[in-house]
């Protein structure tokens, strides 16, 4: 690239920097990895405290304006330097609270005490989003000084239990993140040398369908033949919510294709631990089904447990239903969909009642424009190959309220997570030869946006 804002030496002494700057990261990412910051509420919330304080520490010694900032939930940190005079803005988004640890049984090694094995780093945050955290640390480094950016650092302390009170800190702390780019770093590469950018998520729709025949539950003898039990009139209603095929049923629903990536059945079925002699349900590529189109899922159901089971026709069966949406699908408009496809398709007349309980909207970037253009020279100037546009099936609910908030920023879903990270999981860990081409793609986007401008 003749025409490229950065020369080859520019990107070769950013690289230099960034190892240099490696062996300190790796110690501050493990400092932070031992703090066991679970947002969640059952969890030492002072350990989320001590947390919010060690990044504001870690920000405050390269020369930020920090602030912790608490609006009735859990400590967020706010960091910002100004650029050069004109310069474009960026904005680095993370957050520093974890997930529980689970079975610690299930851990090779205790998931506060940071550990390598194998090139990797193991521990509860290690990767889910403390690496994210130390990326940005490590961009901030390695242009330290002379940063060619107005950089604000978003640090949220509460992801991992919903972002209560995220929508309150944008409404009232907005302001200081607004950004020209907006980078979040918190989700996952297509592999390990193969960088990607995160441009669709998927959205959903949690509801509880409860089903009821009778006024009380009655003997199976006596009545059964002539009555039916709600379980069954709830099994056969959701046996309709997929077709032969095992694609979603409800009609009306948003759809759209995947990018056209490299993953077949075999990985599918190694990944997912699918039985053998599953089949693979639904229709269309296997990463359109994961990313793009809705899919339907039964996560939980009330019904008398075998254990109590007595001869009796049940009067009243409910189940948990996630809908997960198209990128681009409204979730209420879904909820109207899936609640007419239950009520009208009640069996035997059992009375259906549907009730919503939570819904998130879906992501699809605009994945064009000069910052993309500049973040995915990045990425392969720190990999030495090019990004690929990547979904992911989940949802990050949060996002949703940073394009609500910033509709005219760039925002740039980027991580550190690989296919084997286990983010929530037991053994959770970060592939460290990765995280340094993480680091390296931050500093250089940074540089890159800089010179965008011409002072
Ligand atoms: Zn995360």
């Amino acid at each position: 690239m003749t025409d490229d804002v950065l020369t080859p030496d520019q990107l070769d002494s950013i690289r230099d920097r960034v190892r240099a700057l490696m062996p300190q990261v790796r110690a501050d990412l493990e400092a932070l990895t031992r703090i066991p910051s679970v947002s969640a509420s059952s969890f030492d919330q002072s350990e989320v405290t001590r947390s919010a304080e060690a990044v504001a520490a870690l920000l405050r010694a390269e020369g930020l304006d920090v602030e912790i900032v608490v609006e009735g939930g859990r400590p967020a940190v706010i960091g910002h330097v100004d650029g050069p005079e004109g310069a474009p803005t960026v904005t680095l988004y993370a957050h520093h609270d974890v997930q529980p640890p689970g079975d610690e049984a299930d851990w090779d090694t205790p998931p506060f005490e940071p550990t390598e094995r194998d090139g990797r780093l193991y521990g509860r945050g290690a990767a889910d989003d403390k690496a994210g955290v130390m990326a940005h640390v490590a961009a901030l480094r390695a242009h330290s000084g002379d940063l060619p950016v107005g950089l604000t650092i978003f640090v949220e302390g509460e992801e991992e239990s919903g972002s209560p009170s995220l929508e309150t800190i944008l409404a009232k702390h907005g302001d200081r993140l607004a950004a020209d780019a907006i980078v979040i770093a918190d989700s996952t590469n297509w592999a390990v040398g193969s960088p990607a950018l995160t441009t669709t998520l998927r959205g959903g729709v949690r509801v509880v369908v409860t089903v009821r025949t009778l006024d009380h539950a009655i003997h199976s003898g006596m009545y059964g033949g002539v009555a039916v039990d709600a379980v069954t009139a709830l099994v056969r209603l959701l046996s309709t919510l997929h077709d032969e095929q095992g694609a979603v049923a409800v009609t009306g629903l948003d759809e759209s294709v995947a990018a056209d990536l490299d993953y077949d059945e075999a990985r599918f079925r190694e990944e997912s631990g699918l039985l053998d002699e599953t089949q693979l349900i639904g229709t269309g590529s296997i990463l359109s089904r994961l990313w793009t189109k809705p899919s339907i899922t039964t996560i939980g159901i009330d019904a008398t447990s075998i254990d109590k089971a007595s001869n009796t026709l049940a009067a009243k069966a409910a189940a948990k239903i996630s809908m997960r949406l198209a990128p681009t699908q409204d979730p209420a408009a879904a909820f109207e969909r899936l609640k007419e496809h239950l009520e009208s398709h009640a069996p035997w007349g059992a009375r259906v009642e549907v009730s919503l309980e939570e819904s998130g909207s879906g992501f699809a970037a605009h994945a064009d424009g000069p910052a993309y253009d500049q973040a995915r020279a990045s990425f392969a100037d720190a990999w030495g190959t090019d990004p690929v546009d990547i979904g992911v099936g989940g949802s990050i609910p949060f996002i949703s309220s940073f394009v609500e908030r910033f509709p005219d920023a760039a925002i740039i879903v980027t991580g550190v997570e690989d296919p084997d990270t286990r983010a929530h999981g037991a053994n959770e860990s970060l592939h460290l030869g990765e995280f340094e081409k993480v680091c390296t793609a931050e500093a250089i986007f940074l540089a890159r946006m800089g010179a965008l401008h011409t002072p």
